[in-house]
Formats: structure tokens, C-alpha cells, sequence
């Protein structure tokens, strides 16, 4: 094919001559057109379309895997006219979109979905055809997995409090007994069944270390979830770093051993793994 024979020549002038030509004979500054429209703009052209393969490996999110170094970003999508959804391009190779929200800016997409059969120019265009598209439970399978990892990795970082299983069981007379004998060195309050150690918290306690004192001793349980004052999620959390013991025949404690035995049961049954994120976070949660 002639074309193919006379390639470098061709490049030669697609890329310099005529840039050259048009700007002597269009406004007698050749040496414009070629630095500018020839040197330089080959220049960007060529250092955008690498960043395919450095910044897209390097800038941006992992939405769809992490398994290897693709990410998606703005940035990127903008200099290499949509490539820059790189993450969901490496997951999902066949696929003929990058960026495939609405408003991804990916005009190859926007331009091969033109020149599809769908398209209402495709016969003037007519040169796109069995497109691939995966289906969106696929592509929200890979979020959702992605997204767990991620969880998942933040799950094991964040100090959920000893727990429960491995915490020393006392009876209910033991928990006063263990009030008076520590006297001011520990502040024991009940909960749901498990006893905590608020001294650490005291003085910054909202309430007031009064309110505290007055239940060290006690069963808080009421007073914590509503009685005196409704706790928050975040209060509860702080608390579970204080767990100290448990009360035999605790509630919270006889919930979290019910769930453990219906688990096991559904384990037994083959529903659920040995390392199942059920068990798991029941474990460190709970
Ligand atoms: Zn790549």
C-alpha cells in the first residue's frame, strides 16, 4: 500500500511542511507555523498522549480494583480526551467507555457511541459497530467489592475496644465489690451488661463527673440510653474503649452470644465461611 511505503515521508509533511506552507504562504511566517503549529503542538500532542500510561497510572481513585496501578481522574480525562478513567478501562478492557457517568468527560465516547448503529447519524458516520457495554450489575459488583476492601482496611485500623469474648466475667455482687475496693482509682459503671471504666473520661464527661459518680456501682443501662440522656452512636463508641469486664447474664453480653451461636449455626449449615466480614465484625463490634 503506498501509504504504508511512504510513511515516514508522510509524516514528515503532514507534521511539518504543511504546518509550515500554510503559515508562509497564508501570512509569510513559516518558521511560526512550524515551531508552533508543528514542533510544539507534536510536543503536547505527544506528551498528552503518554499520560495515558504514566499519569493515569498514578493519579486519581481505584473505584473498580486496586489489583494493579490504573486510576481514574478529571485531570487526566481533560489531556487525554477521556482515557483518564483508566481504573474502570483496565477492569473492564471490552468495554468501549472510559468515564461512564453522564457527565464523564470521555469525548472518544461521546464520538464512537456517534458512529454506533444506535446513533441517529451512524448511516452518514457508519464505521462503529457491536459495541460493548457491560451490564451496570457488573460495574456496581466491582464498586461494591472495591468499596468492602476499602472498609475493610479502615475496619482493621480503628481500635474497636477489647473484645467482649476475652473480657473477664464478673458476677453482679463481684462488680460492687470491685466499686468499693478500688475505691477512687477506677470509676466502674454498668451498661447493657458491661462494665466500663470511665475515669479516663470523667472530667471531660458533658454531664458533669457528678452525673457519673452518682452510677459507679450501678446498673447505667437506662440512664445512658434515654433515661437521663440519649447517647449518641459516637458516645457509644468512646465507651467501648473503656470496656473493663463483663456481668454474667448481662443483656448486651446475651445478645452478642446469641448472635455468635445463630451464626454458627448458619456456618454449620454451609451459608457462611469460617472468615466470614459477618462474623468478623460481630467479633469486633460487639
Ligand atoms: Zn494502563
Amino acid at each position: 500500500m503506498w501509504q504504508h511505503r511512504n510513511f515516514p515521508l508522510l509524516c514528515l509533511f503532514n507534521s511539518y511542511a504543511i504546518p509550515f506552507l500554510i503559515a508562509k504562504f497564508g501570512w509569510n511566517d513559516g518558521l511560526g507555523g512550524l515551531l508552533y503549529a508543528g514542533i510544539i503542538r507534536i510536543f503536547l500532542f505527544q506528551q498528552a498522549t503518554n499520560c495515558v500510561n504514566s499519569l493515569a497510572h498514578w493519579l486519581g481513585d481505584q473505584p473498580y480494583a486496586d489489583t494493579n496501578s490504573p486510576r481514574d481522574h478529571i485531570f487526566t480525562a481533560l489531556i487525554t480526551f477521556g482515557e483518564g478513567y483508566h481504573n474502570f478501562h483496565h477492569e473492564f478492557p471490552a468495554d468501549y467507555r472510559n468515564g461512564i457517568r453522564w457527565f464523564d468527560y470521555d469525548p472518544t465516547k461521546w464520538f464512537i457511541s456517534l458512529a454506533s448503529p444506535t446513533s441517529i447519524i451512524s448511516a452518514w458516520l457508519g464505521f462503529a459497530c457491536h459495541l460493548q457495554e457491560f451490564e451496570s450489575n457488573e460495574v456496581n459488583k466491582a464498586i461494591f467489592q472495591q468499596k468492602w476492601k476499602q472498609m475493610e482496611k479502615l475496619k482493621r485500623q480503628i481500635n474497636w475496644g477489647t473484645p467482649l469474648d476475652v473480657l473477664p466475667i464478673y458476677s453482679w455482687s463481684e462488680y460492687e465489690a470491685l466499686c468499693i475496693n478500688h475505691g477512687g482509682s477506677k470509676y466502674l459503671v454498668c451498661v447493657a451488661g458491661v462494665i466500663y471504666d470511665v475515669k479516663p473520661f470523667v472530667d471531660s464527661h458533658p454531664g458533669g463527673r457528678t452525673l457519673i459518680e452518682a452510677y459507679v456501682g450501678k446498673d447505667a443501662t437506662a440512664s445512658f440510653h434515654g433515661g437521663v440522656y440519649r447517647h449518641s452512636k459516637a458516645a457509644s463508641n468512646l465507651l467501648d474503649n473503656m470496656r473493663f469486664g463483663v456481668v454474667r447474664g448481662g443483656s448486651r453480653v446475651d445478645l452478642h452470644q446469641q448472635k455468635v451461636r445463630h451464626l454458627n449455626g448458619l456456618f454449620k449449615s454451609s451459608s457462611i465461611s469460617a472468615n466470614s466480614p459477618l462474623l468478623s465484625s460481630l467479633d469486633k463490634t460487639c
